[in-house]
């Protein structure tokens, strides 16, 4: 590990000025991964900024009916909290989906946005990896690859993304609010990831100088029929083979509107709103299911140790919809697939 200098920002001002000043420099919020990565050498900032005493740990509603979520809101508070609970419970479900108690009380709202992959190579200084290590080499291309990429991956990098999280976050339209030397401006989630192409060691359209806020959400009719199906090889602290967020606004029978995004498949959370928007007005019934899951997974590539994920992501589309159809969202403490 390198040593490294420790700033506290008192503003969000001075973050960004510590961002401005050192173009390696690095934000601590909650730690979770960021620690390991400087413990393992694959982050080696000359400066840490923590930012654990700024103003951003509130969840406010807002004149417009929308929520907004501070950027330094535990995971766990955002969790539990009773306006998230009752307006955008797939956002909890998909965050009780993911890690432990104990990482779930410090890990953050925007350092979760922020988390990079679990790749194995990315973590071992000694294996060729782009993400890490620009113009390197891909170990996983040819090496050990079962939970890897399948879907929207390049020959530089087939890394996924690893939040639950964002995945919700993915179909419930987020927008990111962040902070910068030219001041604020917001980004669509769909815009936040990155995938790979040539350049995999930017996992986001953030700059290395602005600092995330904030995340908003707009009110929505998804509250009654939703899912986070987070399939993986164990029941608990695993991160996702697979996951489905789903939501489902239904009359007489028929979707009025349909949101699917995918998490681990693919460099950022995964969805086709065509498509969706396509599937607006069809029976909601199985048959329709498997027809928009073979429509997501249509351009699917496996790279061998990780072919099994086309049929499961597949399977996986469909049970969400299912669930969440009948309004029975996976149940995330009992976690026995439903
Ligand atoms: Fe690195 Fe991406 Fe290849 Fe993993 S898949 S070794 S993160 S370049």
């Amino acid at each position: 590990m390198m040593p490294f200098a420790y700033t506290r920002a008192q503003s969000i001002g001075d973050a960004v000025a510590a961002l401005v000043a050192d173009p390696q420099a690095q934000l601590l919020a909650g730690g979770t991964n960021l620690v390991d990565l400087i413990k393992y050498d694959v982050a080696q900032p000359l400066t840490v900024v923590d930012i654990n005493r700024l103003p951003l740990k509130g969840i406010a509603d807002l004149p417009d009916g929308s929520l907004r979520i501070g950027a330094l809101a535990s995971n766990s508070a955002v969790a539990y909290d009773p306006r998230v609970r009752e307006r955008f419970p797939l956002l909890v479900s998909a965050i009780l989906a993911g890690a432990s108690p104990q990482l779930r009380n410090a890990a953050t709202t925007g350092g979760n946005l922020l988390q990079r992959t679990r790749c194995y190579y990315f973590y071992d200084p000694a294996s060729p990896c782009n993400k890490r290590e620009p113009g390197s080499g891909c170990a996983a291309v040819g090496g050990l690859n079962r939970i890897h990429a399948i879907l929207g991956a390049s020959d530089a990098c087939i890394a996924v993304h690893p939040s639950d999280m964002c995945v919700a976050l993915a179909a419930l339209d987020a927008t990111v609010e962040v902070e910068g030397p030219d001041g604020a401006r917001e980004i669509a989630f769909a815009d936040f990831h990155r995938l790979p192409g040539n350049t995999p060691d930017k996992d986001t359209t953030l700059a290395h100088d602005e600092i995330i806020t904030g995340i908003r959400l707009e009110a929505n009719h998804f509250a009654a029929n939703h899912t986070y199906l987070k399939l993986r090889d164990r029941l608990s602290y695993a991160f996702a083979l697979v996951s489905v967020a789903a939501a489902v606004q239904i009359a007489e029978g028929r979707i009025i509107e349909l949101r699917v995004a995918l998490g681990g498949v693919a460099h950022k959370p995964w969805r086709d709103q065509l498509a969706e928007a396509e599937f607006a007005g069809a029976p909601a019934a199985e048959e329709t299911f498997a027809r928009l899951a073979d429509r997501l997974l249509a351009q699917a590539k496996g790279q061998g140790h990780n072919d099994f994920k086309i049929p499961l992501a597949r399977l996986a589309v469909v049970r969400a919809l299912r669930q969440a159809v009948n309004g029975r969202s996976q149940n995330q403490t009992v976690k026995a697939i439903q």
